[in-house]
């Protein structure tokens, strides 16, 4: 067989995409390059994942001096600089509380390690039957079991229903299209969606309840932005019951909600924060997950020489993607990224809401420089719209994603309103020429 057509695309529909590829060979700054020389502007920083651009010139020096010092190193019982730095650089831009940084390859590995930490932790104080694990719908947590467990797509988790894991509860996702349609930031309504947490306290008692883990905004399911004082209530029942309250900031950390963390932004600490992504500038895959220090003491028990947690990745703390880290971590420092980001934001919400009244276009949402545009499906064929949508941009040079008929749009933290422009008048074309 020939295997021209080896490759197997991930969250991707391959029948399609083979009759006619969409390959990208190079990128640079806001730009990626086609195999067949055509420049597309990147409405989507790579996959949520490279808010400074691509092929940054200090992050690319840094890996390549990097990769010629220490290539790899053995992670277990030994380590190496790079990571022991950038969990120090990761902890200093961590809210005040939350000191300790374990390292993973990707958003699923750190979301499944923060709900065995979760675990961990309270088996360690004695409270072992806390083992129930709740999400919320419409949540993403990546594709390991854990986090498809907790997450509430139900594309991701009905092929696997069997294998979910037991012991999880959703608590329902906080959009009202009725009450918030085109609210632009932060909707006032719909705080008092928290209070399903104290519904499944009431059902299950708080003792067996091990751990809540929620994006503070959602991403990959169109930008579910949480009602003003929502994740504050989720703070306060979290405390009240013992219950860890883990944030899913793969894509809201470093910059993306104008802020290092949404925690910082919304005004809340979580116990554990999971990341990725932005981490490295998507540069070399890494994911951290940030934990309060009493988590991580009530863990440091038994014999000095024991080790306390049964769990890490041959690859936690890669010297090579700690590199990348760290030289995004002093981009982010001197451009002063977050505070960009955050002054853009405004532009953006005025950008994307212009599309308001444009054919198939039910809601329009935003927070930070994250956004979404949902438009009403076609009949009969849910996603098809959407993705119709996506090509014509892609035709047209710019790259957006969809998420089934929502739109989504994650520029970079540098971007200009004129690339702004850019891309919401390219999707307005599209919008206007697809049945
Ligand atoms: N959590 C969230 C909130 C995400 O958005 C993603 C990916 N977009 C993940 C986890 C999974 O990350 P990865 O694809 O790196 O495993």
């Amino acid at each position: 067989m020939n295997h021209d057509q080896a490759f197997w695309l991930p969250y991707t529909a391959n029948r399609a995409f083979w009759k006619a590829p969409r390959v990208i060979t190079g990128a640079r700054g806001h730009y990626y390059t086609t195999d067949d020389g055509r420049q597309l502007l990147d409405g989507f920083s790579g996959l949520w994942t490279s808010g400074l651009g691509h092929c940054h010139p200090r992050i690319v020096a840094a890996v390549q001096a990097q990769v010629g010092t220490l290539d790899y190193g053995m992670g277990f019982q030994v380590s190496n600089d790079r990571a022991i730095a950038l969990a120090a650089e990761v902890a200093t831009m961590a809210p005040a509380g939350l000191e300790r940084v374990f390292f993973t390859n990707s958003g699923s590995e750190s979301a499944d390690t923060a709900l065995k930490i979760a675990l961990a932790y309270h088996r360690a104080r004695g409270e072992g039957q806390r083992t129930r694990l709740i999400g919320r719908e419409r949540g993403y947590h990546g594709v390991n079991f854990g986090g498809m467990s907790v997450g509430g797509i139900p594309g991701n988790r009905k092929v696997f229903s069997a294998a979910l894991l037991p012991g999880v509860d959703h608590i329902r996702h906080t959009y009202s299209p009725a009450d918030m349609a085109y609210s632009r930031g932060q909707p006032v309504w719909g705080a008092q969606l928290a209070e399903d947490l104290e519904r499944l306290v009431a059902l299950h008692d708080a003792s067996n309840i091990a751990a809540l883990i929620v994006e503070p905004v959602s991403g990959s399911t169109g930008i579910l932005v949480p009602p003003i004082g929502y994740l504050q209530r989720l703070r306060e029942i979290c405390d009240k019951y013992g219950i860890l309250l883990i944030f899913d900031e793969v894509i809201t950390a470093f910059g993306r909600v104008g802020a290092p963390f949404a925690a910082a932004r919304f005004g809340v600490t979580p116990d554990i924060i999971t990341t990725a992504k932005g981490l490295t500038n998507g540069v070399i895959p890494m994911g951290a997950v940030i934990v309060r220090e009493q988590v991580y003491q009530a863990l440091m028990q038994g014999p000095e020489h024991a080790v306390e947690l049964f769990h890490g990745y041959t690859y936690s703390g890669h010297p090579v993607a700690a590199a990348a880290g760290l030289a995004t971590f002093e981009v982010y420092r001197e451009e002063d990224s977050f505070a960009r980001a955050r002054a853009l934001e405004p532009v953006f919400e005025e950008a994307i809401h212009a599309l308001k009244g444009e054919p198939h276009v039910v809601d329009i949402r935003n927070f930070g420089l994250m956004g979404g545009i949902e438009l009403a499906p076609r009949a009969g064929a849910p996603g098809e719209r959407g993705f119709e949508v996506f090509l014509k941009c892609f035709e047209a040079g710019v790259v957006i994603r969809n998420g089934g008929d929502i739109l989504q749009f994650s520029p970079f933290l540098d971007s200009t309103p004129d690339e702004l422009g850019r891309i919401f008048d390219t999707v307005r074309t599209a919008l206007r020429s697809v049945a």
